[in-house]
Parts: C-alpha cells; structure tokens; sequence
C-alpha cells in the first residue's frame, strides 16, 4: 500500500514509518519538524527506496494538495500534532490550529482528491491516530471501584479536560462526520500513553531516564498518584499498521496495555532500572552531587491545572476484530526503554 503519514518525524509516526517500510509498505512521510520532530528518529529507514518525505505543513491546504496530487496515497495515516498536554496549557493556539484546522485541511484534501482523480471511496481509507485523553478522567480508583474498576471503550463518552485533549476530541469528531456526511472511509484509534525509545526528552519516561543519569532533579506533578495505561510505541504502532492491512473501516478501536501504575511507581521503578544500567556510584555526576540514590532525585512539584487522575483502556475490540495483543509488558518494555537511552545519549544531539 501507498500510504500518506503525517507526523511521521514524531515519537509514534517514525515508529509507524520504520514498521511500515519493514512490512513493504510505500511511505510518504508529511511532517513540518516542529521541535517535537527528530530526524534521526527516521535514520533506519531515509536511503530506502520506499521512503518519501515532504517537509510541509498540514495546515496549508494548497501545499497538501500537491502532495495527493504528487503521491496518490491508498491510504492516510494522520499522526502529526500538537501532542505535550504542559504546552497546551501555556500556549493553546497552535493546538487548535494544527490538531483542528490541520485536520479538517488533511479531510478536504482527502475528499477533494478522490472527487478530482474519480477514485472511487472504496479505494481510499484515512486513519486518525488519537488519544484516550480524549474521554477525560476515570478518577479515583476507591475501595469498591478497585473491585470492579472502570474502563474507556469505544462507546465512552467525550469528556476532554485539557486543550491537548479538546483539540483532539475535536478532531475525532471532525473525522467520523466526514465519514457519515461525505462517505470518507476512516479508521480512528485512540490509544493511551506510549513509551519507548525516540521519545522527546520533555516527556516524563525519558526526562526521569535523562535526569537520572545527568543526576538532575526528577519532577513530579502533586504526589505523582495519577494512574497512566502505558503501552510500548511499537506494539502500537502494530496495531495500527494492522488495522490498515484489514478489511475493516468506518470504526474506533481503543488500543492500549494492560498496564496500569501509578506515575511515582513508575519513576521509582525506572530509578531501580537505570541504577542496574548504570549504577549510581559509577556515575560521576551522581558523586560529585553527593547522591547515592537515583531515587533520591525525586522531588515533587505543583500538580498541573485540571490533571486527569485516572486512565484505562479496555482494548478487547481490536484483540476480538483483529487478534492484535501487545508483544511487550510495562516491565519488559521499560527495560529496553532505559537500555536504549542510556546506550544512544547521542541522539539528543538531533536535537541542539
Ligand atoms: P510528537 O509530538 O512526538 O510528534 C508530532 C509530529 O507531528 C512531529 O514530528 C511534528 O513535527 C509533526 N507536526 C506537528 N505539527 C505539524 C504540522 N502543522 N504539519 C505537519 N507536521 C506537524 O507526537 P507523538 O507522541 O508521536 O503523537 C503522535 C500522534 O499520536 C498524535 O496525534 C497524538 O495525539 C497521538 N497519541 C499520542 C500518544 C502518546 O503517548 N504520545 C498516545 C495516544 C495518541
């Protein structure tokens, strides 16, 4: 298949990128490299004959049409974005500009060049690539709940609580109306939190992985009680790829891990991993800071404003539709995590 990734320099669309190349697919990679993109991400995969990228940004419509033009894509994977939850509550406009404008733009290129080249709907299919964020907050897990703890599904309703959240629920409103009104096939997947290696140094994994190792102070929002579903980047980008190589379209699916817990667990464990890696009393920085304990780093910060308590995918639709499971667990995942950062320190320099 010839498929159109968006975001395809990002954390998740490079990892779709590589899967889908090593899979036989053709790539057309559309990404403006905000600060989030890292080229270096794309490394394995940039000589190969597959592999196309067009720097340009998903919300200059005419620029967009060229490329489908260019390209004709059978398929759209739409991963660019806006997507750090902290900057859409400092600067919201740019998420609503690229994750609502930038959307609706992709939609009507979509649209547009299927009426223009008589292709008929059939043939085309645009996949949205969105968050569990978008369902808002489970809350606390209280001594009944934990009994019988509640779960996303397909037909959770929308509840968005932050910019990051609403600009994507929008979105997702955008695609299945373009669905339902103009009879464009789409696939939308709302998947909960990745992790796993290439992932921005601004994001809580790396940035404990990063810190530990520089023996820099760990932030953590409130007392670090919010509970997150996390999920290993390729074992989504998997099910993604998978779900465009099926017969099936004009449906959701929540993609997620079974792997729930609590983020000071998880910095702890990610302490207790980095310090078999690379033990604290060999590092240098950790000496002449006088620290013996990673943990010890650890120093917890105002919470951010409207934080979500709870996240939790119930993802048995895709395992039922489609036989997708993940092929890592949060402990097997984390170890090849904190092993890839602290052997590949000189990827950040994608980033000065
Ligand atoms: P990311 O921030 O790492 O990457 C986003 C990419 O989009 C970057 O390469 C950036 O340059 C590109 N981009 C941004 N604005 C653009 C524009 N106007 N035109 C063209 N390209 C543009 O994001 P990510 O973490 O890889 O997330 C990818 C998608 O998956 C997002 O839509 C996000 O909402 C969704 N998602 C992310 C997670 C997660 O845990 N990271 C979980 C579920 C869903």
């Amino acid at each position: 298949m010839k498929i159109l990734i968006t975001g395809g320099a990002g954390f998740i669309g490079s990892a779709v990128v590589r899967l889908a190349i090593s899979r036989g697919h053709s790539v057309i990679n559309v990404d403006v490299l905000t600060y989030a993109a890292c080229l270096g991400n794309l490394e394995p995969v940039a000589h190969n004959n597959n592999y196309i990228f067009e720097k340009v940004d998903i919300c200059d419509r005419e620029a967009l049409n060229t490329i489908f033009a260019k390209h004709s894509p059978d398929v759209v994977m739409h991963l660019a974005a806006e997507s750090h939850v902290d900057n859409s509550i400092s600067d919201p406009k740019v998420f609503v500009e690229t994750n609502i404008f930038g959307t609706f733009n992709l939609l009507e290129c979509s649209r547009n060049f299927l009426k223009e080249h008589n292709i008929p709907k059939e043939h085309f299919k645009f996949h949205h690539i969105s968050t569990d964020e978008v369902f808002g907050d489970l809350g606390h897990l209280d001594s009944t709940e934990s009994k019988k703890p509640k779960y996303f599904t397909e037909d959770s309703n929308y509840q968005p609580s932050s910019p990051y959240s609403a600009s994507k629920a929008s979105s997702d409103h955008l695609v299945r109306s373009w669905s339902r009104t103009f009879g464009l096939q789409y696939i939308l997947t709302n998947c909960s939190n990745n992790y796993g290696p290439y992932h921005h140094p601004e994001k809580l994994i790396p940035k404990t992985i990063l810190n530990a190792i520089n023996a820099k102070k760990i932030p953590i929002y409130g007392k670090g009680n919010q509970i997150r579903d996390w999920l290993y980047v390729d074992d989504h980008a998997d099910a993604l790829i998978s779900l465009i190589e099926s017969n099936i379209v004009n449906e959701s699916f929540n993609i997620g891990g079974n792997n729930e817990i609590k983020n000071i667990d998880l910095v702890y464990s990610i302490c207790s991993l980095v310090e078999k890696c690379y033990p604290a009393e060999s590092n240098k920085l950790m000496q002449e800071s006088n620290m013996k304990n990673y943990s010890d780093l650890i120093s917890f910060i105002d919470d951010r404003p409207g934080h979500d308590l709870r996240y939790a995918i119930d993802p048995s639709k895709i395992k039922q539709q489609i036989g997708w499971s993940p092929a890592n667990n949060i402990e097997t995942g984390l170890r090849k995590t904190v092993k890839w950062y602290i052997s590949n320190q000189d990827w950040l320099n994608f980033y000065t």
